[in-house]
Formats: structure tokens, C-alpha cells, sequence
């Protein structure tokens, strides 16, 4: 049976997916986006996250750590991740609260056995949404866990980026009500420099899903200075014109929550933004969508 590796299980949240879903986190992602939202996501492998405000420089780490991940020197505390094998013990020791393992592995059962937990709160729409990272990365655990959720009967959501096999879509079709398909950007050559990678496969993958009468909402990030373009807005309401099974286009506000999480992980994050985009600028170009496009467009 597969295992998968969950960095994150979030209960009773109301903005992925219809009705009180858990959120189950996958860790590990294919893409590299410039502005990411959850870095802690990134990479398949669990790691630690270490917030320095809080760290009281007490040695307790360095202590029982057997792979010698941690030096304390004078009033800095160093890191050697590429050493740490994540066995967790630095994370039990730590009294302040300066240390967190992120990424645990869970059986298809255990993480079924969490989401039942919330079945009362599900009702007639809620359920639970796979999303990462990139499920897809775990495809096998994400099919295998799926598929539980679906014979017990809670409806399963997936947030996905589109970049993976197409293999991956065919297999885990039939279990999952609603694709969340994050459209991140519409021009090449952007989506090449800000994203990664080019959006040949991404597309693909989306009509294959809109052809196979999967249900999709349009989940898109709006990033001042990358994709805040009216040639933007307009490219996603000609792609939901051109498909038939687009429900919503739902446009999601920059935040810069990223940038803390990622000083926790000593990761460089390449856009730099310290300011949130404003609501308000969103509605504004909801409003001029909703003359380009009948498909409901929707401000997180
Ligand atoms: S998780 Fe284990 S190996 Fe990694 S830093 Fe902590 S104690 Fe060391
Ligand atoms: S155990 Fe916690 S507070 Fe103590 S040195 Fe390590 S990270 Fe800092």
C-alpha cells in the first residue's frame, strides 16, 4: 500500500472546494513559482522549520540530534539541513516552540481514518480536497486515498497545477468531483521565466479533463507585476469560454505569507513583494470579466 507524505491536514476550512472540507497538504511540488504561497510545500522530503525569534539559544537541539544538524556559536544558531535525516528529535526537545517538523509520512488508512473524524461537518457539499504542493507528485497515494474517500462517500477535490502525466488524470478521474486547476499564467514566455516551465503539458491536461466531463474551477493567482494584465484577465475568460465544463474562475489576492515561511526554511524566494494585493483591485477586474465571459467570476 502507498504511503504519502503530508506536511500539513487542515480541518473545517470553507475556501477549497464547496461546503467544510479538510485540506489534505501533499508535500512536494514540480513547479518553481516565483511567488509561492506555501514553500513549505516544495520539497518531497520532509524538513525543519526553524523560526529564529523564537529559538533561546538552549542547546537542547544540538543536544540530541544525531546527524549534528544544529551549532550553536556565540548568539547564532546554524543549520546543516542536507545532514537531517527528520527523525523529529530536535522538534520534542525544543521548549519554545522554535522548531517544526513539516512533512510526516501516513498510510491511505490513517489519513482516511483523520478526514472521518470530520464527517458530521461535511453535509451534503463538503468533503475533502487533496492539494499540496502538487498532488499529483504522490499520484499513486493521492489514486489509492482518493478512491477510499469516494467508497466511503465523501466527495474528494483535487488542487492540482496541471504538470503531470496524463496518465495521473486517468487514474484518479473517476474519484474526484471537482478539479481545482490552477491557471497560473496565460503567456509563454512568462509562465517559462515565473513558473518554471512552459504551459504545453498544463494544457493539455486541462482539456483532457474538460473533453473526460470533469468538473473544473479556474483557480488563478494574481500577482502584481507578473500576471496583473488586462491581456491576463482576458486570455482566462476566452480559456473558460473555450472549454464546457469550467463552473467558476476563481482570482486569488497575492499575499506575502510565503516570504515569513520561507525565512523558516532558509529557502530564497525570487519575488520579493512585502505588500498584499488589495480585494478591491481584484473586484474591479471581476467586474470587467464578467462582460468578457458568462462564466461566474469570483474574487477569493
Ligand atoms: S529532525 Fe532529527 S536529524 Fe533532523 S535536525 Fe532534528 S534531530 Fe537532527
Ligand atoms: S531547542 Fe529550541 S530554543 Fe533551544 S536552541 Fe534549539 S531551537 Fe533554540
Amino acid at each position: 500500500m502507498p504511503q504519502g507524505i503530508l506536511f500539513n491536514i487542515q480541518r473545517f476550512s470553507v475556501h477549497d472546494g464547496p461546503g467544510i472540507r479538510t485540506n489534505l497538504f501533499f508535500k512536494g511540488c514540480p513547479l518553481r513559482c516565483a511567488w509561492c504561497h506555501n514553500p513549505e510545500g516544495l520539497s518531497p522530503k520532509p524538513e525543519i522549520a526553524f523560526l529564529a525569534s523564537r529559538c533561546t539559544l538552549c542547546g537542547a537541539c544540538e543536544q540530541v540530534c544525531p546527524q549534528h544538524v544544529h551549532t550553536l556559536a556565540g548568539n547564532r544558531h546554524l543549520l546543516d539541513r542536507a545532514s537531517c535525516v527528520a527523525c523529529g528529535k530536535c522538534t520534542d526537545s525544543c521548549g519554545y516552540g522554535a522548531l517544526e517538523l513539516l512533512g510526516k509520512p501516513y498510510s491511505a488508512e490513517e489519513a482516511v481514518a483523520l478526514c472521518k473524524r470530520d464527517l458530521l461537518f461535511y453535509g451534503q457539499s463538503g468533503g475533502v480536497t487533496l492539494t499540496g504542493g502538487e498532488p499529483m507528485l504522490q499520484s499513486a497515494f493521492a489514486a489509492t486515498l482518493a478512491k477510499r474517500l469516494h467508497d466511503e462517500g465523501i466527495s474528494v477535490c483535487m488542487e492540482t497545477s496541471g504538470y503531470a502525466p496524463r496518465a495521473a488524470y486517468e487514474t484518479l478521474l473517476p474519484y474526484i468531483d471537482l478539479f481545482l486547476f490552477d491557471i497560473k499564467e496565460t503567456c509563454e514566455a512568462s509562465h517559462r521565466q515565473y513558473v518554471g516551465v512552459g504551459m504545453e503539458q498544463i494544457q493539455d491536461n486541462l482539456q483532457f479533463l474538460d473533453e473526460s466531463g470533469a468538473e473544473i474551477i479556474l483557480r488563478c493567482p494574481i500577482v502584481p507585476g507578473i500576471n496583473l494584465r488586462e491581456d491576463h484577465f482576458r486570455a482566462l475568460c476566452n480559456l473558460a469560454n473555450r472549454l464546457r465544463n469550467v463552473r467558476e474562475i476563481h482570482l486569488e489576492a497575492y499575499h506575502p505569507l510565503g516570504l515569513s515561511k520561507s525565512k523558516r526554511l532558509d529557502k530564497d524566494m525570487p519575488y520579493r513583494n512585502e505588500v498584499p494585493l488589495e480585494r478591491e483591485k481584484l473586484i474591479d477586474w471581476q467586474q470587467k470579466m464578467e462582460l468578457w465571459t458568462q462564466v461566474p467570476v469570483r474574487v477569493q
